[in-house]
């Protein structure tokens, strides 16, 4: 009973939770009651130090809704009327905020790259140097579409350098990846319950400097996803001003006291990695090959190149993982076939090598033996 009995998720959220976590959601709670109010100040500071920062100068404002509604309260509360937001995009995350801009109105730029290259802060600041209109940029961490990590400390010291604001999509990175707020210079950062604090689905939150916060008054395009308006109302009567996730909310209480008797983001940070060690060395004995070289690779979420093989086809071969019990993600890359399998979540090294004994076998009844000579598709693609 309790873990058994799902199937486990290597996808990149929603993912694999504990079961405890779980079963802390099994209470109703009344969303003014001072016990729920109690937790969700708890989890505001949580969040901060997790940041390793603290109030006053930061707030953990959470936010109802997936972690794109985040981002949308973010990108459409922070830049002024008359500002302009350069998006540095290196896969469909960052794609995804330039959409968010442009269905807000807000005027745009975008700087763009390969999928398998990193955003380059030099060009950034190029850019900022050109272009005085621009008042905010927009990173992700984690491009989870690839598993790149972009060098988020180095974009914020140029960003810094040249007095601009600084919002990072840290979604499927924070509480995986050690990240200290204040030293990357970031003014906003945004995440979400479902992914490395392994919580479940129901609410994303935003880590805010406050007096970057408190300066954007009257610029909100939203009233439910109104990011000041969303903090004020927390820090007037420790409420959420429309009804919140209660049940998510708890479960992500626990999760976040699962990560400290973890040991902390360090911990949890070297178990996944962990599982990605483990994942990349069995994968590339039976002829898979990642499609970012690894100094671009973090250790959140894997993409593997489609084996070049007749007898391959992904969806037999999700299919037979899922049989058995092991749900891995399709892949979210523009020019390449690709699958991806994330080692974030409620899983172990040993969950690994047993999906590597089912990816083994799998490959065997599908009649696919990987050969130098078939190993993967666009070997000529340009990296
Ligand atoms: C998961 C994720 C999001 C948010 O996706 P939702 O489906 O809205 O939760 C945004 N950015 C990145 C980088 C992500 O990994």
């Amino acid at each position: 009973m309790g873990e058994s009995i799902d199937k486990l998720l290597f996808t990149p959220g929603p993912l694999t939770t504990s079961a405890t976590v779980k079963q802390a959601m099994l209470r109703d709670m009344g969303s003014r009651d001072f016990e729920f109010l109690a937790v969700v100040r708890d989890i505001r500071q949580r969040l901060l130090s997790l940041a390793a920062v603290s109030s006053p100068d930061y707030e953990a404002i959470p936010m109802q809704g997936s972690g794109t509604f985040a981002l949308e309260s973010v990108i459409g509360s922070v830049v002024p009327p008359a500002g302009k937001i350069l998006i540095a995009v290196n896969g469909a995350y960052g794609r995804r905020l330039v959409q968010i801009a442009s269905a807000l109105n807000i005027a745009n730029g975008v700087i763009e790259w390969e999928e398998h290259q990193p955003a380059a802060p030099i060009e950034i600041e190029r850019v900022l140097g050109s272009d005085p209109s621009f008042t905010h940029v927009a990173v992700v961490h984690c491009e989870t579409s690839t598993g790149m990590i972009n060098p988020v400390r180095e974009i914020g010291e140029v960003v810094s350098k040249r007095a601009r604001r600084y919002i990072v999509d840290a979604m499927s990175s924070f509480g995986g990846i050690p990240l200290n707020m204040s030293e990357c210079g970031i003014d906003y950062l945004i995440s979400s319950a479902n992914k490395c604090i392994e919580g479940v689905p129901g609410f994303a939150f935003v880590l805010a400097r406050r007096e970057a916060l408190l300066s954007t008054a009257g610029f909100a395009r939203s009233l439910s996803l109104d990011l000041l308006a969303q903090w004020k109302g927390l820090e007037s009567n420790g409420q959420f001003r429309f009804t919140p996730p209660t049940h998510t909310l708890l479960a992500f209480h626990q999760a976040l006291k699962e990560l400290e008797e973890e040991g902390g983001v360090e911990r949890r940070a070297a178990r996944y990695r962990a599982n990605c060690e483990i994942l990349l060395r069995g994968m590339r004995e039976m002829g898979f090959e990642e499609y970012l070289r690894p100094e671009f690779q973090g250790y959140i979420i894997t993409s593997f190149r489609y084996p070049r093989h007749p007898q391959f086809k992904f969806e037999t071969f999700y299919g037979r993982l899922s049989e058995n019990g092991y749900v891995i993600y399709p892949g979210k890359t523009s020019k390449a076939d690709c699958f991806r399998i994330g080692n974030i979540g409620h899983i172990f090294p040993d969950d690994i090598r047993q999906l590597l004994i089912t990816v083994r076998q799998t490959l065997h009844e599908m009649g696919v033996e990987l050969s130098a000579a078939t190993r993967s598709v666009g070997r000529g693609e340009k990296r």
